[in-house]
């Protein structure tokens, strides 16, 4: 019985192993992909911060990573 359950492991860790060594290329491959996913990244006229997009607030012309940061900026400073 004891031999059974350390065949079974054995087995069970080689192909976990090779899952893992065939995800890892997989993954290499795919992580350029997922950046041009994302689209352009914006950055926030208020903090500087740079956000997706489409998580962006627009504020006439600017961009803001928050709600807050529009109102904050727009409040603080008419110009524009
Ligand atoms: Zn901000």
């Amino acid at each position: 019985m004891r031999i059974l359950l350390l065949i079974a492991a054995i087995v069970g860790v080689f192909m976990i192993v090779r899952t893992l060594l065939r995800s890892q290329g997989n993954k290499s491959a795919e992580k350029p992909e997922r950046i041009k996913e994302q689209g352009a990244v914006v950055r926030c006229a208020h903090c500087g911060v740079h956000v997706p997009q489409f998580e962006a607030y627009r504020s006439g012309k600017r961009m803001y990573c928050s709600r807050d940061h529009a109102l904050a900026d727009h409040s603080s400073k008419n110009d524009d």
